[in-house]
């Protein structure tokens, strides 16, 4: 199982929980991080989908 550290958008305190006991949004700390995978996630399936409809 994976433990994901999360941050609290509102208290900025770090949990493993999705929601803060602020009652605050837990994200990633680091969402930066996901945006260039999304990127190349994103055209390999579009090339994948290409591929498939020759
Ligand atoms: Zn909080």
């Amino acid at each position: 199982m994976t433990e994901e550290i999360l941050q609290c958008e509102i208290c900025k305190k770090y949990t493993l929980e999705k929601f803060c006991e602020c009652s605050g949004k837990c994200l990633s700390p680091k969402p930066a991080k996901f945006s260039p995978e999304d990127k190349y996630g994103y055209y390999r399936l579009s090339y994948k989908k290409k591929s498939q409809n020759l």
